[in-house]
């Protein structure tokens, strides 16, 4: 199957009202293939008015009732009837995923498609399950009878990244509709076309149009002229801790719930008493899948001192080992990253970390001549007060550092502006939970890593985020609690 018959020109548009629609202004932003640099599409640089005009028909969807008010056990079947047919159609948007991001056909069937269907599914069994609480009233002693009700907080603006568009993007499409609201998404301008099929088949399921839009476009327009919007009731946002900040400023005006997924510095906390034939294995996927673009990447591996060498020759021996390549090859376990720009910016951390001291053990360098392809690196004698140590990177690097005892790696993992993740590789279970519970992390993972499930509260602690997605408390981001306190006394 090639890209090109993938990609219909007449459907690389904004989906706004069931409709495929182009920019006022006829501009287009193109699509590459990472791979390649080849141009394989391009979409609509949509701007404030397109966005205006999604929000309105989402508005006007909402206010219909026909999915607000839809009997729940029917909305929750049609969020079932969604699952299907991405299942049906899992191949296709597992090869659009790889053409527009890069990442291996193969490992987008293998998480990709089963949790974007997994989220579907899960959020639509909660519709018929968000109920509020009777409440028990003691304000002047007379007789009440007060209850709350959830309801749907109304129209949500959804903006997302490149590096995981479809699941990311059904986590807030799933939870928003589940909760009744209507949506408004704009994908990354790098990665556009998954969301945008996504918009179609949501259709060809039999959401009523209007209920969930797609316009494409830049961030600083697009995006956020929908984050400024006042008819949008909510944001939620996925991407980076900058632009987080940014898109709270435009929220301001009409003081918007928001909800932001934000960025991470995740550490790998391995000790002595590891099974440590699997954690050179399991702390080199931690960070180098999908090419290290995955937010709660453990790229600071922190390792007890008395197994440190040993450990940094394994995880370097899975680095040089891993096969990068065309995600369409079947061996390929990584591929390119997703832009060039992506691919300088990582070659630059790489060049502060060598400038900073510490000892490149492998990798540090582009792959080949075409494609933005980088290897996964592994610095040594690193420390915390190095650029590689602190900062995002968002690809394939990784920086080791050894500790002494337990009390040293809490200190070195807490030392960050990000909360994201965590993992911690031990035997000694006792002290893995004691661990879990002083790290300052939104997700602690013991002897696995990346274990991210529609029923399990995902999000981030200090500058990683607000709030949490999927699971319960991620349908509830969608609502607002009303409550209702009737008089029964005469
Ligand atoms: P980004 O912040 O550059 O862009 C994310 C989205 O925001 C895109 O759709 C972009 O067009 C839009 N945007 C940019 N500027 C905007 C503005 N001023 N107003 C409104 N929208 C704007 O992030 P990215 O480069 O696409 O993705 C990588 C980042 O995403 C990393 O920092 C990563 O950690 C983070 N991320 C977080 C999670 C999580 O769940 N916590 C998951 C995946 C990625």
């Amino acid at each position: 199957m090639t890209a090109e018959i993938l990609i219909d020109p007449a459907k690389t548009k904004s989906l706004i009202g069931g409709k495929w629609v182009d920019a006022a202004s006829g501009e287009r932003i193109a699509v590459e293939d990472p791979a390649t640099e080849e141009r394989i599409a391009s979409v609509p640089r949509s701007g404030a008015e397109e966005i205006d005009r999604a929000v309105k028909v989402a508005r006007a969807a909402f206010e219909s009732k026909t999915w607000s008010r839809m009997r729940p056990i029917d909305r929750g079947s049609l969020l079932e009837s969604i699952a299907r047919k991405i299942e049906d159609h899992a191949d296709e948007l597992a090869m659009l995923e790889s053409v527009d991001t890069g990442k291996a056909v193969a490992h987008a069937k293998l998480l990709d498609l089963p949790s974007t269907v997994d989220v579907f599914r899960y959020m639509g069994g909660w519709c018929t399950k968000l109920t509020g609480k009777t409440v028990p009233v003691s304000f002047d002693g007379r007789e009440y009878h007060a209850y709350t009700r959830r309801e749907p907080v109304g129209v949500v603006g959804a903006i997302t990244p490149w590096n995981y568009p479809l699941a990311l993007g059904s986590w807030k499409i799933a939870s928003a509709l589940a909760a009744g609201c209507s949506v408004v998404i704009k994908p990354s301008e790098i990665t556009p076309l998954s969301t945008l099929r996504l918009g179609e088949l949501c259709l060809e399921a039999g959401l009523p149009e209007g209920v969930l839009n797609v316009v494409t476009g830049y961030g600083h327009e697009a995006g956020k002229a929908l984050a400024a919007h006042p008819g949008v009731n909510k944001i939620t946002f996925t991407g980076s801790t900058v632009v987080g900040k940014q898109i709270v400023q435009s929220c301001l005006g009409n003081l918007k719930r928001v909800t932001l997924e934000l960025g991470g510095k995740s550490p790998s906390l391995v000790f002595a008493d590891a099974n440590l034939d699997q954690v050179g294995l399991g702390a080199a996927l931690a960070v180098f899948f999908n090419s290290g673009q995955i937010c709660f990447a453990a790229t600071r591996l922190l390792i007890e001192q008395s197994v440190y060498d040993k450990v940094v020759d394994a995880v370097a021996g899975v680095a040089k080992a891993l096969p990068l390549g065309n995600g369409r090859d079947a061996n390929t376990m990584l591929g390119p990253l997703v832009s060039k720009k992506q691919q300088d910016r990582v070659l630059s951390y790489c060049e502060s970390g060598v400038a900073q001291g510490a000892k490149l053990v492998t990798g540090g360098k582009r792959r080949g001549d075409k494609g933005y392809f980088v290897e996964p690196t592994v610095f040594a004698n690193t420390n915390p007060s190095m650029k590689i140590f602190q900062e995002e990177i968002f690809g394939p690097v990784v920086s080791a550092i050894p500790f002494m005892d337990v009390d040293e790696a809490l200190r070195i993992a807490n030392d960050s502006s990000y909360g994201l993740a965590a993992n911690i590789w031990t035997r000694d279970i006792k002290r893995a939970h004691k661990l879990a519970a002083r790290l300052e992390a939104g997700s602690v993972w013991i002897n696995c890593h990346g274990v991210v499930d529609a029923a399990l509260p995902f999000g981030g602690f200090k500058q990683s985020g607000w709030g949490r997605e999927v699971s319960e408390e991620g349908i509830s981001i969608y609502t607002e609690t009303k409550t209702v306190c009737a008089l029964l006394d005469d």
